[in-house]
């Protein structure tokens, strides 16, 4: 089929990847007449997802925000505990914790790599702190050694929030690693996704024994399949996160095709870093920094305007062109409810709202193919910072 160079259908943002075999999956588990959880396609998501992280225990959830609940209920602050939370994250980072009474501190990021500026945790430290949440943005990990230095050092738990960080490392240790417990998310934006979906990675059998009660209602269900117990009963607090087969069967197929589509993932993401320093570097833009000892996993391609203006004018310029770019993370300790749940740490958070207002996303995916890419460099290089 000829295709125009002149075509102009819209670029969009996202276009969630469909791997080779999800939708055989998906038949296969909607006709073996097990489509709730447990089945063969939860324990191989399961299993594959163990492989790929490195993780001693993994659960699977129904989304990001589940695995964070979850994560929370098992982690068990008591009301009144204080959790350390970068302010420019996702809400679900903080909700978790609000939902258990417990209060989010919210820290400033470093300007380079977006993430929890280790230089601000220790100031945010009180007698009620109990874990420090980090979320490695964009998958460039948080500054490890010494955020895990600092939490030995006052007894503190991490907890990593791994939602865009599958498949990245920190001086060779998988993120997802470094913590007691790290969520993940499936969502359709993230690099391995099944539309709604997410898992709990532990290090412990004791919490992972728990992760396993508390996403099944509070039950001993999970020992009952297993011919461990002759019932099950109501045994600790819980809920449903258990995400049915049909779900489970989709994220076969997609950790099946990792190594795809994070080929094409790195790409796409070099296309940008290279397609557009010139640009940068003339225009005052600045790209994403990944300092020395982290391997990213290519999940998100930003810039950073000089001022709101100029981002509000390089959307509409893009748009204008066919491509639809995005800014995300509204920060959290100046929202209604960060304000109304949470406390900012002392000197505030004016990295996080400056960044907040300068992002631009620019489309990232792995079937973007080059002459789309082309495209979104030529746009975005046409457009002069004034
Ligand atoms: C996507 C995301 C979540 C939530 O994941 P869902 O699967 O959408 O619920 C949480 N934290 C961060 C940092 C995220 O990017």
């Amino acid at each position: 089929m000829a295709v125009s160079t002149t075509d102009l259908t819209p670029i969009p943002f996202h276009r969630p990847h469909v791997a080779e075999n999800q939708l055989a999956y998906v038949t296969e588990a909607m006709h073996s007449g097990w489509t709730s959880g447990y089945g063969p396609f939860n324990e191989k998501a399961t299993r594959l997802l163990r492989e790929v992280t490195g993780a001693r225990h993994a659960v699977l959830s129904t989304s990001g925000t589940t695995a964070l609940d979850l994560l929370a209920l098992v982690f068990d602050p008591r009301p009144g505990d204080e959790v350390i939370v970068p302010s420019y994250t996702f809400v679900s980072s903080a909700n978790a914790w609000v939902l258990r009474g417990a209060v989010p501190v919210f820290v400033d990021c470093r300007p380079d790599t977006l993430n929890l500026d280790e230089e601000l945790v220790e100031a945010a430290i009180t007698d009620r702190t109990r874990a420090i949440l980090v979320v490695h943005y964009a998958g460039i990990a948080c500054e490890m050694d010494k955020i895990t230095e600092i939490a030995e050092r006052h007894g503190l738990a991490v907890i990593e929030d791994n939602a865009h960080g599958l498949g990245g490392f920190y001086r060779d240790r998988p993120l997802g690693s470094f913590g007691a417990m790290a969520a993940l998310s499936f969502h359709a934006t993230k690099n391995v996704q099944c539309g709604e979906g997410g898992a709990v990675l532990l290090a412990e059998s004791e919490l992972a024994e728990r992760a396993e009660i508390v996403r099944e209602k509070g039950t001993n269900r999970k020992q009952f399949f297993r011919g461990q117990v002759d019932m099950y009963r109501w045994v600790d607090i819980g809920s449903a996160f258990v995400p049915s087969e049909i779900l489970a069967a989709q994220l076969v197929a997609q950790l099946e095709s990792f190594d795809k589509i994070q080929f094409r993932r790195h790409s796409v993401w070099r296309g940008y870093h290279e397609g557009l320093a010139d640009w940068a570097d003339d225009q005052g833009v600045s790209r994403p920094v990944v300092p020395e000892g982290c391997a990213h996993p290519a999940h998100l391609y930003y810039l950073m305007l000089p001022d709101m203006a100029n981002r509000q004018a390089l959307i509409a310029h893009l748009k204008e062109r066919g491509v639809q770019a995005i800014f995300h993370y509204s920060p959290l300790h100046s929202s209604p409810a960060g304000m109304r749940y949470g406390r900012t740490a002392p000197g505030g958070c004016p990295v996080s709202e400056s960044i907040a207002d300068r992002m631009v996303r620019l489309p990232l995916y792995s079937d973007l193919d080059e002459r789309d890419q082309e495209r979104v460099i030529d746009a975005v290089t046409s457009y002069r910072v004034t």
